[in-house]
């Protein structure tokens, strides 16, 4: 029988942790996927190490490395195309000759790609949660409007994805609400009042999961669990107070539905984000993803405790966040976006990141975006508040 076609794929953030993984799940199937695009915001020595491994027609580099990215693809003599910035990304997110986009760049710089896929119907793999934090139902209209497969990619959601019955039109019936777990991240049990003097290093060195250090530095807040709380509200259509928060530290149990009846689907494994990836890959079907089996001879408990407000007050923006006008979450990202990478470059404290985050929802009330454009005014409001609170929290 003739093999079907290969899913044409583009890898934007292919640098990063999630585009590493992905591309580790997507050799493991050469016969399955082929590597069209890749893209990398600055990093050119490692996006060329990939083009030559994955030989892809697209490689998309920020617009001050566009020249070295392009001599260093005709040094190696690669048929690569080199293209340049955020037209470079769009370009290829909408290209009719990409199937599938994992939207795998960090912030809310992975909007405009993911909005171009979702509008010209590809299957996106989302792992950029700041895009649809901050797109909304902007984004859920472009998804809709281009007939788009939107699959998550966050291990959460996946897992909630993966509970879920297939047909969405039964969920308001059939389910009472949906549980995140979270690890509580490196300071579950750190003395809060030590929190003002927490290093980058600190809050990157997560306990379960090696990631990106926005990520890591959102994990040590449980910023982390608001954006996920917010995603799932947009991913799955469920009202913020069926939406609930458990940490859970061995990051075992990825996330559960209660259904009316009280009986609860939970979806476990081995914290390795190659599962959710292999799934959103392959969903319907299922393929290896190179994860380790969960071994119950040597699990042990898996415990769970509620988030505690005084330890984690970020994680309650995202219910205040969803029940103010649209357009609050892209507020609430923005601040945090700010914050985190002040905190990353030395200029704010670890325990300040959270009163920059309230600080900005509170002084700026945005009115309902209708468009990408006015979703982007927002961020770029946000962002320049956000500063000002920053500069008025710096400590030197
Ligand atoms: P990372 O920092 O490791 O990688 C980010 C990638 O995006 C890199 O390839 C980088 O070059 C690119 N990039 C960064 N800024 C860019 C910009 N302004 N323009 C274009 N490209 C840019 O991050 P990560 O940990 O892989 O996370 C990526 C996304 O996936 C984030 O939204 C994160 O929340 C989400 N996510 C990550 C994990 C994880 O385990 N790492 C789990 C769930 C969700
Ligand atoms: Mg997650």
């Amino acid at each position: 029988a003739p093999r079907p076609p290969r899913q044409r794929i583009a890898v934007l953030g292919a640098t990063g942790s999630i585009g590493t993984h992905t591309l580790d799940v997507v050799s493991q199937h050469p016969q399955r996927f082929e590597v069209v695009a890749l893209s990398a915001e600055r990093q050119v020595d490692a996006l060329l190490a990939l083009c030559e491994r994955f030989r892809p027609r697209w490689a998309v580099i920020g617009a001050a490395q566009y020249e070295a990215l392009a001599q260093g693809l005709r040094q190696r003599g690669l048929p690569t195309k080199a293209l340049a910035g955020p037209h470079g990304l769009v370009e290829v997110a909408a290209h009719p000759d990409v199937d599938t986009v994992m939207a795998a760049i960090v912030g809310a710089a992975g909007l405009a790609p993911c909005l171009a896929a979702a509008r010209a119907g590809k299957r996106l793999l989302l792992a950029n949660k700041e895009a649809l934090v901050v797109g909304g139902e902007v984004f859920l209209d472009a998804v809709r409007a281009g007939g788009a497969r939107l699959l998550p990619i966050d291990s959460e959601h996946s897992a909630i994805f993966q509970a879920l019955p297939e047909d969405p039109l039964t969920w308001p019936q059939r389910v009472e609400k949906i549980v995140l777990t979270a690890s509580g991240g490196p300071f579950r049990q750190r003395d809060p009042a030590t929190l003002d003097r927490v290093t980058p290093e600190e809050a990157c060195a997560h306990p379960n999961w090696v990631m990106g250090r926005k990520i890591s530095v959102d994990s040590a807040t449980m910023m982390n669990k608001a954006l996920e709380v917010i995603e799932a509200h947009y991913l799955f259509g469920f009202a913020p107070q069926h939406i609930e928060v458990v940490i859970h530290p061995q990051s075992v149990v990825h996330s559960m539905v209660q259904y009316r009846d009280r009986s609860i689907v939970a979806q476990l494994g081995t914290p390795d984000m190659r599962v959710p990836i292999a799934y959103g890959l392959s969903w319907p079907e299922r393929i290896a993803s190179g994860a380790a089996p969960l071994d119950f001879a040597t699990l042990g408990a898996l415990t769970f405790e509620p988030p505690q407000r005084q330890r984690f007050p970020g994680l309650f923006l995202a219910w205040e966040a969803l029940q103010a006008p649209p357009g609050t979450t892209a507020v609430l990202n923005a601040a945090n976006e700010v914050a985190v990478a002040a905190f990353l470059d030395g200029r704010l404290r670890f325990d300040r990141i959270h009163a920059v985050n309230r600080g900005t929802l509170e002084a700026y009330a945005p009115s309902k975006p209708a468009t990408l454009d006015d979703v982007l005014a927002i961020d770029r409001e946000a962002r320049a508040r956000a500063a000002e609170h920053v500069r008025r929290w710096t400590v030197r």
